[in-house]
């Protein structure tokens, strides 16, 4: 679960850790009390739950008390990355010194939790890694010692990033309680961009994103109110309401599938033959055929979709009636993309039979179905 800065930034009070105090508003009237309230200069900072609110004008420095209403106004009327702004935070400007990237965060390739640090701050930290990745640091902690990191390896790290005593010292207090929330919130990203030097020499979070685990959740009620309905993917909680498990990735390769695992396996495969998926869905063990309409649906919803690959083992799910809401898929919806299916198990006679004649790629195992769909999706 993604929470707004302004919910992180409660979080990291809570730990302790050192940030801005601010107000989160939802009109330009309360953003200008909340500016009068704490004196300029103050920065407006969007609440969406995407980075890069910088560069998109979603995050201004105002020093003009005049300004403060425009400002807001023009912040709330924006789209950020397809994601409308509905809540500000409004927060004292703090002047920087020195900007620094700080994270933690579960590297699930090297299978740990890592503390990624980067002296040059502030800027997207995915170029840095692209450019320079020589400037990208890592501290590899072990998940079982979050609560109690040795503090000299911490200030070892921290002393890469900064070199005053003071703010190396601040520094590695600062990931000692970003290990705590990270632990005990069940973090999966709790991340500082920029973290900075300010006027005084302070070490303080000018910004906060932290990641939630959404199989922790039902651990931490506390954590459930800082969910925000709005700025959910609609077209996930739609299809959770249906009765399917859809998450978006980035690919081009839309996945039907029956079960958690095989749809995983499936995207595996897919990746392995050069393709990219383009979600992961899962349209459960039942084989109602409205559920395939509202698959369907929701897959091709995303534009960036050019095939779409059905892979059904029928076991509790008979292939007839999956076939049956193909069928009336082709029907009522307007499918423009080639469909590469495999279907087997319970019924595929049956299944396969009511498929005939329509424009289906058949394919009898799951790599020719996978490298048929990636021929088509174009990738590598
Ligand atoms: P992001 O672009 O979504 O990551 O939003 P940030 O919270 O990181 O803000 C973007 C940039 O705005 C930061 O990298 C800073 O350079 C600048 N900024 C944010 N808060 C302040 C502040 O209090 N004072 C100053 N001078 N700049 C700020
Ligand atoms: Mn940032």
């Amino acid at each position: 679960m993604k929470i707004h800065e302004y919910q992180a930034k409660e979080l990291f009070k809570e730990f302790g850790i050192v940030t801005t105090d601010g107000e989160a508003v939802s009109t330009a009237e309360e953003a200008v009390k909340a500016a009068e309230g704490m004196g300029l200069p103050v920065v407006i900072k969007a609440q969406v739950h995407v980075g890069g609110r910088g560069k998109a004008g979603g995050v201004k420095v105002v020093t003009e008390a005049a300004e403060v209403r425009p400002t807001a106004e023009k912040i709330l009327g924006l789209t950020i990355k397809g994601l409308p702004v509905r809540k500000l935070l409004v927060t004292p400007a703090v002047d920087i010194a020195k900007e620094v990237y700080l994270s933690i965060l579960v590297d699930r390739g090297a299978r740990t939790v890592v503390f990624i640090g980067c002296a040059d701050g502030g800027v997207e930290i995915e170029e840095t890694a692209k450019t320079a990745p020589e400037k990208i640091l890592r501290l590899e902690v072990k998940a079982s010692e979050l609560t109690r990191l040795p503090l000299d390896q911490l200030r070892d790290f921290a002393a890469k990033l900064f070199t005053g005593e003071s703010q190396v010292n601040e520094a590695a207090d600062m990931m000692a309680r970003m290990g705590k929330l990270f632990r005990e919130k069940d973090c999966s990203l709790v991340e500082i961009n920029p973290l900075v030097v300010d006027g005084a020499g302070k070490v303080v979070a000018l910004d906060a994103k932290v990641l939630l685990d959404d199989n922790a959740l039902p651990n931490h009620p506390e954590l459930e109110p800082l969910r925000d309905m709005d700025s959910e993917d609609e077209d996930e909680l739609k299809a959770k309401d249906a009765g399917l498990s859809f998450i978006r990735l980035d690919g081009d390769i839309g996945c039907m599938v029956n079960g958690a695992g095989l749809a995983m396996a499936t995207m595996d495969t897919i990746k392995h033959f050069g393709g990219d998926p383009a979600n992961f869905l899962d349209v459960g063990g039942s084989s109602d055929p409205k559920k395939v309409v509202t698959a369907f649906q929701t897959i091709l919803k995303d534009p960036n979709v050019k095939v779409i690959l059905i892979n059904i083992f029928g076991g509790i799910t008979r292939c007839d009636d999956i076939a049956k809401g193909i069928l009336a898929s082709l029907e009522q919806l307007d499918v423009a993309v080639p469909i590469v299916i495999r279907l087997i198990g319970t019924n595929q006679e049956e299944g396969r039979k009511l498929l005939e004649g329509t424009k289906l790629i058949g394919a009898n195992t799951l790599e020719e179905g996978a490298t048929k769909a990636a021929k088509i999706g174009g990738a590598a």
